[in-house]
């Protein structure tokens, strides 16, 4: 749709630059800048996610998503004297990648005055997730991929870090698109009772583990992108190597397939599911958690998903 020529239809008075399908929205860039970030504040309400005094610490990995977020929660933490803002990057030891994304990651947070703490692979597993790929490939027996071992890893490092730094919540920048794309990924996978677990804000299930948070649960991958777009905010472009072998990436293929012919199809996922949770949470909380007897973290086995994939390195 060509929205050059209209006006828009929030403030009336400048000229649309991008059309929200799923709304019927035509906005001027200030519009939509703002959109978004009452979008954020409303999440945060809606669920509950913060708390006035809380310290938030912030997974930054210097991608659009996470970049996005922590400009925008800067803004709103300016209102709030006794919260404050930490940013936690995860350098998972990705040759080529991480190095870059690390840099503007660190980039962002002295331009916003926010302390910046680095938390490797390499210093709490002592393997570099290149190093864990190589093993594998030589071993050539786990089926899985580098993105389900860096996202078993990452999870634990990231809650292990916001523990270190004695942070009230743990906020991610997970989009609508990565929640739907979860959903149908714990699907595929069998693995339904994590949707009970992997909600907007999750509960104090065990305390070892940081509450954690999603603000742009509720946004569109395209719409955060745009925010650092129109907001010249600098962010890391580059795909990491091993994206394309994710099962993830055929979802996210699949989905924005049907977004396109059906607008808002990712929304209705989404809400579904927040509509069938509370029954899934129920047996969920059967299961319970316990910790782990190798490592001592919270899980729901005996032996957590870490120190399993670590013993199969
Ligand atoms: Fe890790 Fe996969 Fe993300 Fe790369 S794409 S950072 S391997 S989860
Ligand atoms: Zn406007």
């Amino acid at each position: 749709m060509n929205v050059a020529s209209v006006t828009c239809t929030a403030c009336k008075r400048s000229g649309a630059f991008f059309f929200r399908p799923y709304s019927g929205e035509k906005l001027c860039r200030r519009c939509f800048v703002k959109s978004i970030e009452e979008k954020v504040r409303d999440t945060i309400a809606k669920y509950q996610m913060l708390d006035f005094d809380d310290k938030i610490a912030v997974a930054v990995s210097g991608g659009k998503d996470s970049v996005s977020l922590l400009h925008v929660l800067a803004k709103i933490e300016k209102k709030y004297s006794k919260a404050s803002i930490v940013a936690i990057t995860v350098d998972e030891g990705i040759r080529g990648y991480r190095d870059e994304a690390l840099k503007i990651a660190a980039e962002n947070c002295k331009k916003l005055g926010v302390e910046h703490h680095v938390i490797s692979f390499e210093e709490l597993y002592g393997f570099t997730l290149d190093s864990i790929v190589k093993r594998l490939k030589q071993k050539s027996e786990s089926g899985l991929t580098p993105c389900a071992y860096c996202g078993v890893l990452r999870r634990k490092a990231l809650n292990i870090a916001a523990r270190n730094i004695q942070a009230d919540k743990l906020v991610t920048a997970h989009t609508l698109d990565d929640e739907t794309q979860t959903i149908l990924l714990n699907i595929f996978h069998g693995d339904v009772l994590r949707i009970a677990r992997e909600k907007p804000v999750t509960d104090e299930a065990h305390p070892k583990l940081v509450q954690k948070a999603k603000p742009f649960c509720e946004i569109p991958e395209k719409e955060t992108a745009l925010y650092a777009y129109v907001r010249k905010i600098r962010f890391q472009n580059m795909p990491c190597p091993y994206a394309s072998e994710a099962l993830r990436n055929d979802v996210r293929i699949m989905l924005n397939r049907i977004e396109e012919k059906h607008a808002g199809i990712k929304f209705t996922i989404f809400k579904s599911m927040e509509r069938i949770r509370p029954a899934l949470e129920e047996i969920a909380e059967k299961e319970g958690l316990k910790e782990c007897s190798e490592c001592g973290e919270p899980t729901t086995e005996r032996i957590c998903r870490t120190c399993q994939m670590l013993k199969q390195i």
